[in-house]
């Protein structure tokens, strides 16, 4: 038996130790265990939807009409017509033939690779994806080969090295640490060249760009039976769970196939009516995108006059690479004292020596509250050159 203090305590002097706080978020301002107010730049709810009355009245309306649990799995009994109308909402939406959901984006991952790639198969992914693409590869036992982030000619030099079998391209649309975007019409291209699928990861991309639509809308990507969109709903959308979108045979093929849509309860039927009502709300409040895109300039234009370690990301999410551990464990600690609240991101959800503060905006940040965290970032910065 392994010493799990003495791994504890390894972990505590990298400066890499966790703790779950336990916060109530009012919109944007967060209240702490001690009562403070913190006014936070650090979740995925870049439309303010999470909170919105309509949602949360969708799921109130939605519980005195089917009541909690789904009771089963989809394909036992859990299946309701919530969860059907809001399939077939997405798919429309999405513009693809079909839409699947799933009761987190995590097992969403899971289920496309480990359904379509086995044993001698091959995977390609970008070295920045997120963890569930990496670890629905060991799932699937396919070979993987990662290629350097966003490297056209690194993953050509990796498509060189591929021997026969199934061949699937794994990538986020828009970077979970980083805020980038992948070169989608490249990797398209590449894609139908080899006649592989594309599976495209895009928890950041809904509800954010393309009008709403996504990473795929944002390029103008032909919609093709190789690709395959994952959204999650628990970011822009401001709910729970997640959907896999493509193909009429690609869906079917998901629910002979995928264990982890097959072996899991149905979400509560009441929370696919909360994400109707929210994915209503995305799909038609442009507003909220433009003020969020009015934000992220004025942010990168505060930042860029500060001299902040800024990162070339056009989205919501707009990280500060520090560096170590500590330098940023630092700058969190003083933002906070000075009631502002910002994670500090280490490794391993990022590479050594690349720790930062992921900075995220939301629609819900008025301009005011932006510039509050750019007076709060001057003095930080100021402190920590000292
Ligand atoms: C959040 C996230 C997921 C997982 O989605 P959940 O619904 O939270 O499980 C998958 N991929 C990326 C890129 C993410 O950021």
């Amino acid at each position: 038996m392994q010493d799990l203090k003495a791994k504890l305590d390894q972990v505590r002097q990298q400066q890499r130790y966790r703790r779950c706080r336990s916060l109530q978020r009012n919109g944007v301002v967060c209240r702490a265990e001690d009562g403070r107010e913190l006014l936070a730049f650090c979740s995925n709810d870049y439309l303010g939807l999470a909170q919105h009355p309509q949602v949360s009245a969708a799921l109130q309306r939605g519980a005195a009409e089917y009541g909690v649990g789904s009771g089963a799995a989809h394909l036992i009994n859990g299946h309701s017509p919530a969860h059907q109308a809001l399939e077939e909402e997405l798919a429309a939406y999405l513009g693809r033939p079909r839409a699947l959901l799933f009761s987190t984006g995590y097992m969403a991952n899971l289920a496309v690779i480990s359904s379509l790639l086995g044993r001698g198969d091959w995977l390609l992914q970008d070295r920045l994806n997120h963890a569930s693409l990496l670890d629905g590869a060991q799932l699937s036992r396919a070979r993987l080969k990662r290629y350097a982030h966003v490297d056209l000619a690194d993953l050509q030099r990796r498509l060189g090295e591929i021997g026969s079998g199934e061949l699937m391209l794994a990538t986020d649309g828009v970077f979970s640490m980083d805020g980038d975007l992948a070169p989608l019409p490249q990797l398209q291209q590449l894609c139908q060249q080899h006649q592989a699928w594309l599976l495209l990861d895009d928890a950041h991309g809904f509800g954010v760009l393309g009008s709403g639509r996504g990473t795929p809308a944002h390029f103008g990507l032909a919609l093709e039976d190789n690709l395959i969109q994952m959204v999650t709903l628990g970011k822009a959308l401001g709910t729970f769970g997640a959907a896999v979108a493509g193909s009429e045979d690609l869906i079917e093929s998901l629910i002979q196939q995928a264990r982890p849509y097959i072996f899991t309860t149905a979400t509560p039927p009441a929370l696919a009516e909360a994400s109707r009502a929210a994915l209503r709300l995305l799909a038609a409040e442009d507003w909220r995108r433009e003020h969020l895109q009015r934000l992220i300039r004025r942010f990168r234009q505060g930042a860029q006059q500060l001299d902040l370690p800024l990162l070339d990301s056009p989205t919501p999410i707009q990280p500060l690479l520090l560096g170590s551990e500590e330098r940023a464990l630092s700058w969190s600690q003083a933002l906070e004292q000075m009631g502002i609240l910002v994670t500090a991101i280490r490794p391993p959800t990022v590479p050594p020596g690349s720790a930062r503060l992921r900075i995220t905006l939301s629609a819900a940040h008025s301009p005011e509250q932006l510039d509050r965290l750019l007076d709060a970032l001057a003095v930080v910065s100021r402190q920590q050159k000292a």
